[in-house]
Formats: structure tokens, sequence, C-alpha cells
């Protein structure tokens, strides 16, 4: 088995296990786990033949008998076990991590295809719009007998306190979580998934809209008898007289009227995403190496991966002192040529308690890229952590604010900041703001992105990962790109290398 699978499973169960809402120190111990898999030098299977499991770090007998469960049986039995478990004993109406939620969805979509009379099936509401957390993990189901896929549903030992209203069912699945199926005939599968995937409001102002352009009445025909078997969305918005509108954006918050304006925005796709601004390697706390890094994004397609590691005073992350940074700077040189990517030499700097930036202007100005991040003093006063950041922002050698506004999803709120000054200050410094994809922070928010784009400054998707697992948390950001309306120009990421390092120096020649 791979380090990678290892490492994969191992996160799977991070994340099945947060959905229990399962203790958080667990949970961590299982990220962390999967981390130093990951970022292995050796393969795993050898580390386990010379039991050296717990040699690495964070890794105590109870994970090294996981670990060497799955590397010689393929699966956890424990994840097994919690399928069919009895229910856990914590409130299943709480928020759920985006990440989470999806991990789940693909897990689970399959057991519903396979039911008997179950001729397609598909993921809806909040998840299909990738909001960032969700309360109810939602499905539609083409079935063949709405009596029939009751009966087998009936049968799922997962789905415990099964209830229906009509053809919809709501149920608590065994990992804690609430799910909400959608049961219709094939004909009206692709109405009731459009009319489970928008907001209720968006749902309304187009069915409004194809009652004015057609006489056709969408929502009653959903109760009754439809006249219209629909193949696709896009002839639901055709109706309307209307472009599709993507899920992300079905939301009502005036896609109907961009659409009717012909104004729509071409959002950012993964496909224009060229490379990560912000990555860390075991220089500081990440667990892979520089080599290590450079070739997953290489084998994900990049142009260009920064290595951003931590600055001097973030003690906790071996943060790297000047003469450390200089020598990695030297290193990331000299590899080079053996990639086939650029890697830009970068750090990720402390903006220090006065708005100061932690690393000499002499270090700053041999980098690549700065990426600046608050790591301290989040409780300051609202006007302090506003000038802090704003001093950090007009700084020549900052190219990036990191994680703006410093939440954790449902462990720590957004520290109090004005935003508005915030958006304004970077526009006119030329300093972009993240959208920092880790599953617990996607900082700033959708909304906060849309509102960065309006102001008038540039925005990075970056994963901040911690070894190569983590790259591909960059679909989560992108999700909230698109949710805020970017599109491939707003996007720092989307630009060629030499184009990149062309706006990034432009600042520093201006502020000089
Ligand atoms: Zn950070
Ligand atoms: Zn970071």
């Amino acid at each position: 088995m791979r380090n990678r699978d290892v490492a994969e499973m191992l996160d799977r169960a991070a994340r099945i296990l947060a959905l229990r809402g399962e203790n958080r120190y667990r949970l961590r111990a299982y990220k962390k786990a999967a981390r130093a898999v990951a970022g292995l030098d050796e393969s795993i299977e050898v580390l386990i033949q010379e039991n050296r499991l717990q040699d690495l770090e964070g890794i105590g007998p109870a994970l090294a008998a996981k670990i060497k469960e799955i590397v010689m049986t393929g699966k956890l039995a424990m994840l097994e076990r919690l399928e069919t478990a009895e229910l856990p004993l914590v409130p299943t109406n709480r928020s759920i991590l985006l990440a989470a939620a999806l991990t789940f969805c693909a897990d689970f979509l399959p057991t519903l295809e396979e039911l008997p009379g179950v001729k397609q099936a598909q993921v809806t509401g909040l998840v299909r719009r990738r909001q960032e957390t969700v309360s109810s993990l939602e499905f539609v189901l083409a079935v063949s007998s709405i009596e029939q896929a009751q009966k087998a549903l009936a049968a799922v030992p997962q789905l415990h306190q099964q209830q229906w209203q009509g053809n919809m069912c709501t149920a608590v699945h065994a990992y804690g979580v609430e799910i909400t199926l959608y049961l219709t005939a094939a004909e009206t599968f692709i109405q009731e998934l459009w009319q489970t995937t928008g907001s209720a409001q968006h749902v309304r102002k187009v069915a409004a809209l194809i009652k004015d352009k057609s006489g056709y009445d969408l929502l009653a025909a959903a109760a009754g008898k439809p006249q219209h078997s629909f193949a696709s969305e896009a002839e639901i918005y055709a109706l309307a007289e209307l472009p599709e509108i993507v899920p992300e954006l079905r939301e009502d918050r005036g896609e109907v009227e961009a659409a009717q304006a012909g104004q729509l925005p071409r959002l950012i796709e993964a496909a224009d995403y060229k490379g990560d601004l912000h990555v860390h390697t075991n220089w500081s706390d990440g667990t892979a190496s520089i080599e290590k890094m450079a070739a997953a994004a290489a084998e994900l397609g990049y142009e260009y991966l920064a290595i951003t590691d931590h600055s001097q005073s973030l003690k906790v992350a071996h943060g790297l002192s000047p003469d450390r940074l200089k020598e990695q700077i030297a290193f990331i040189h000299s590899l080079q040529n053996k990639y086939n990517l650029r890697i830009f030499a970068g750090i990720e700097a402390d903006i220090l308690d006065d708005g100061s930036v932690d690393a000499p202007d002499e270090v700053l100005a041999q980098l690549d890229i700065v990426v600046a991040s608050v790591h301290s003093g989040f409780k300051q006063s609202r006007e302090k952590i506003t000038r802090r950041i704003c001093r950090a922002l007009q700084n020549p050698y900052v190219h990036i604010l990191g994680h703006a506004t410093g939440r954790l999803l449902g462990k720590r709120d957004p520290y109090e900041v004005n935003m508005g000054e915030v958006l304004r200050t970077a526009a006119a410094a030329g300093t972009a703001l993240e959208i920092n994809s880790s599953p617990d922070r996607l900082d700033i928010s959708d909304q906060v992105a849309r509102q960065a784009k309006a102001a008038g400054a540039a925005v990075a998707v970056n994963t901040d990962a911690h070894s190569q697992l983590e790259l591909s948390n960059v679909s989560l950001g992108l999700a909230m790109a698109r949710r805020g309306w970017l599109e491939k120009a707003d996007v720092l990421n989307t630009y060629a290398a030499q184009d990149l390092l062309t706006v990034l120096h432009n600042k520093n020649k201006q502020r000089r």
C-alpha cells in the first residue's frame, strides 16, 4: 500500500470522526498522522517491518496499530463498525464542514445508487451549492416505484429514525448526521434536482419568470402532473429565457438579474489554476520536504509552487530565522531545474503586534513572494487589529494577506476587524487577499471575496498545505471563489509564472 493511500484513509477517518462530533484531540491525532505519513521519505511498509512507526511525531501505540491495520487489511474496522453502530450521543443539528460533507456524500452515494429500484442518485441542496458549512445532507433519487424504494431504504442499517413526508424522507445516519432524501420518478428527476438545489428565493424567482414567459407553472406541476420532462437544468433556465446559472450562484444574490442582463460572471475553474502560493514544508511545521511538495505539485500539473514556511516568531511552528531562510532560498534556487515547475521562494511572515512583518527587509527583498498573516493577538480591539493588518498590507514587500479573519469554522470566531477598511487598503496598496482553502478556515469567505473584487483587490486561492495530501484542498478554495463570483482574471493563481512575478514585483517598485 502506498503512503498516500494510507494517509488518505487516516484523513478520511478524521473527517468521519468529525461528523460524529468526536473529541477534537482524537480528530487532530488522525489529521496529524495523515500528514506525517504523507510526508514520509520512505515506504510506510518499511517502517512497520522495522517497528519504527512510533518514531514519527504524534504517533503513539494506538495510532500505530491503526496504521498497521490499514497497511495489512486495506481498511479500518473502526470505520465499518461506526457505520452500523448505535447513534452517537451528540446533537445532530450542528454545522458540518463542507470538506467532511463532500467526503460523506461521495462515500454514501454508491449505497443509495445500488438500492433496488433506484435508477439514479445525486447530491443536492447546500452541498451542491458548496456552502462552507451545511446542516443536512440531501440527495435526490430517481426511482421506478416509491413503495419499492421505501422498503429498500427501511432496510439500510445506517439510516435511523426514518420519517416520511410525501416523497421526502428524513433520517439520521449512523455517523450522526441528518440526511434528507427526495424520491421522484425518472421523468421529474432534473426538476426535483433543480428545485432542491437552489435557495428557496432563487427557485421562486426563476419559477415566476417561467410562468411569466411561458405560462407554465413549474411549482404547481411539481405537485401534480408535470407536462415537461427536462433533460438538463439548462432547459429549465431556457424556459425562463435565461442562460444556465451554476449551482454555486443559486442564492438570489443578484444572479437572476445578472443572467437577465447577460452579465453572469464566467467563473474561475479548476483548469485555470496554475499553482499554490502558500504551503509549508518540514523546514517549519510541514511534514514533507520541499522536494516532495514540488514533485506533488508538478504531478498536479501546476506551473509553479511557492514555499512559504513560517517566520521566526512562530516558535511552535519552528519558524525560520533570517539565516535559515537565506539557506532555504539558496536551496530552492539549487532545485530550480529538477522539477517540471517553477519553485518560488517565499515566506508566511507573522504580522507582529505593531503591524511590522517578522523578517528583515534585506531578506524579504530576496524572496519571490511574501504572505503575511496574523497568528497572535486575536483578542485585540477592532481598531488595533485593523490598523495592524492595514500597516502590513501597505508594506512594500508583502504580496498576500493570509487567512485575513483568523476564523476556524465551528471553533474560533473571526477576529474583530474592519473588513471594509482592509479591502480598501489592500486595493490601494496592490496587496492580494487569500482564500485559505483549509477545510476549517475557508478564509476569506465567499461573501468577503465578492466584496474584495468590488473593492478592486486581487484574490489568491491557496491551500496552506502542511503535506502533499492537502494540496487537493484547493477545490474547496476554488468553490469559495466561485461562490464569490470570481472570474479567472480576479485570481492571482491563474497568472502564468512570469506575469505573476511581474505583478508582484511591480508592487515593490511602486512603493520604494
Ligand atoms: Zn497561517
Ligand atoms: Zn500557513
